[in-house]
């Protein structure tokens, strides 16, 4: 028989749960048949996010090619491919597919799993996208944490999912080429393809492990001091790579478990497999809070009286603020679909509370933009800086602009990289640079309002009127 795996956001050969399983059940006269679909949906909607997922994707598949498992597309609505696949495999035993615990790709695979059940298709599914999934840390009494740190402690106790070898000689093998059945789904993946533009530079497992691997050796020790300026290569940038699940979690924990030299000085690390926590942690808080994309999780701040100016919002996008580290922040963003999460912190709380603008709009230009995109931490994120979410930043800690920057981008060395406007901007005006006298504004070839944006509003003020409007509705 035919075991058919659904690979979808977890595009890689290693440690990969459902093709792991698949190949460990499989008989030796049966075949594994790698499936992608392609959603109608994205035909429409393509931005930067879905050039560096389908580029990912082609790494991908020429890698299956190459493995002796070629990946199968379908194409149309999930039920027209289901069917097509279920017609096309006659001896088609059961799918597997690692399953998907919050959002949009959680009612999609409610939908397959319903549809399967009404054709009687056997399938499997299984946590794989984190290290620990939503079910899998509780409280005591069995209820859902809804703060990081008591989650964390526990977090840290249980004893982590080992790595889900994939068996690469019988997938050599086994692995089926029914790719002429699939030839309308190869061709809409074509036109996928021809429409990405950008050229990335180290896409796929093979990019990530390197990657990883350099993390390891050389940078993580400084995490914990360097991870808070953007204009430093102090994080590890694997998020893009955990996104389309080039990488896995688990591979990233063990390897650091294995490499890591534990005669040097391990704060660093300890920060750095936090982080891996609260990507845990806030897909557990989206999983218990199906509605928090759409919903404040605190609900007295439900119905908050934001400010509906587009203008505004447009200059926030646009990096054109007129506050420079967050202006550089939004050209990092728009230029390459990626951002540094100091800045996000910093933008995210700028809209929210200088621009008193809702969040779900931010949230919402980030899903649109982040080649990393992940809703359970942009939502986690997007909530925590509105201070709205479960673990959020107090209402009245408003992140200043200024102080910001003057902190993590000290010298102007991240502005200056993404604001030619303000390269001669002297460090001592570089955070403020609307407090040049003219006379230094024709020196630095920056005339404030023409060359770069006055300002667009007072920090002072919109400070207080942030804090208004939360206490207004508490
Ligand atoms: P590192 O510092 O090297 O961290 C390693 C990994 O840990 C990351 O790749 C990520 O998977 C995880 N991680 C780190 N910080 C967080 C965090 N605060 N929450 C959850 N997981 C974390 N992360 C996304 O992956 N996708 C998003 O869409 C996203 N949106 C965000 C929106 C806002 C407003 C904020 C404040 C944060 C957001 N984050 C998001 C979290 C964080 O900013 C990014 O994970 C991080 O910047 C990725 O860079 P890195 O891989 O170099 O991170």
């Amino acid at each position: 028989g035919t075991i058919a795996v659904w690979f979808r956001k977890d595009l890689r050969l290693n440690d990969q749960t459902a093709l792991s399983q698949a190949l460990q059940t499989l008989d030796k006269n049966d075949q594994i048949l790698a499936v992608f679909h392609i959603h109608p949906a994205l035909t429409e909607n393509f931005s930067i996010r879905h050039d560096y997922f389908f580029q990912t994707l082609r790494t991908f598949v020429e890698a299956c090619n190459k493995a002796g498992m070629p990946v199968h597309f379908i194409n149309g609505s999930l039920e027209e491919g289901f069917t097509h696949l279920t017609s096309e495999v006659e001896d088609l035993e059961a799918i597997y597919f690692n399953e998907d615990e919050v959002g949009y790709g959680k009612k999609r695979d409610e939908e397959a799993m319903k549809w399967l059940d009404d054709h009687e298709v056997p399938y499997r599914t299984f946590i794989d996208h984190h290290i620990h999934g939503a079910g899998e840390i509780k409280k005591a009494d069995g209820d859902p944490y809804l703060v990081f740190t008591p989650y964390f402690k526990k977090w840290k106790t249980r004893k982590k999912p080992s790595i889900q070898k994939v068996d690469h000689q019988k997938l050599k093998k086994q692995g089926a080429d029914l790719t002429e059945a699939f030839k309308d789904g190869y061709d809409t993946y074509q036109k996928m393809l021809k429409k990405c533009t950008h050229d990335w530079k180290a896409l796929g497992e093979t990019c990530a492990m390197e990657r990883l691997k350099q993390f390891i050796d050389e940078r993580i020790y400084d995490y914990e001091k360097k991870r808070d300026f953007p204009a430093l290569n102090g994080t590890s940038r694997l998020s893009p790579y955990l996104k389309t699940g080039a990488l896995s979690p688990r591979t990233i924990y063990h390897q650091i478990g294995e490499e890591v030299d534990h005669r040097k000085n391990l704060e660093g690390v300890d920060t750095f497999v936090s982080e891996l926590a609260w990507r845990d942690f806030y897909s557990m808080v989206y999983h218990y809070h199906p509605d928090c994309k759409d919903k404040e999780i605190i609900e007295k701040y439900r119905g908050l009286d934001w400010n509906t100016d587009e203008a505004m919002f447009e200059k926030w996008k646009d990096g054109q603020t007129g506050f420079p580290l967050i202006d550089a922040a939004m050209t990092q963003l728009n230029e390459r679909g990626w951002m540094h999460n100091r800045l996000r912190m910093a933008t995210a709380s700028f809209l929210t509370k200088d621009l008193l603008m809702d969040w779900r709009k931010g949230e919402r230009y980030f899903e649109e933009k982040l080649i990393d995109y992940d809703p359970a931490s942009n939502i986690g994120g997007w909530q925590w800086a509105a201070s709205t979410g479960t673990d959020a930043v107090p209402y009245f800690r408003v992140f200043n602009p200024v102080r910001q920057s003057e902190r993590f981008d000290p010298k102007g060395a991240f502005i200056k990289r993404y604001l030619p406007a303000l390269e001669k901007v002297p460090e001592a005006y570089i955070h403020e640079p609307w407090k040049m006298s003219d006379e230094e504004q024709r020196e630095a070839e920056c005339i404030i309002g023409e060359d770069y944006p006055k300002p667009m509003v007072d920090h002072k003020t919109m400070r207080k009127r942030a804090i208004e409007m939360f206490k207004g509705e508490s």
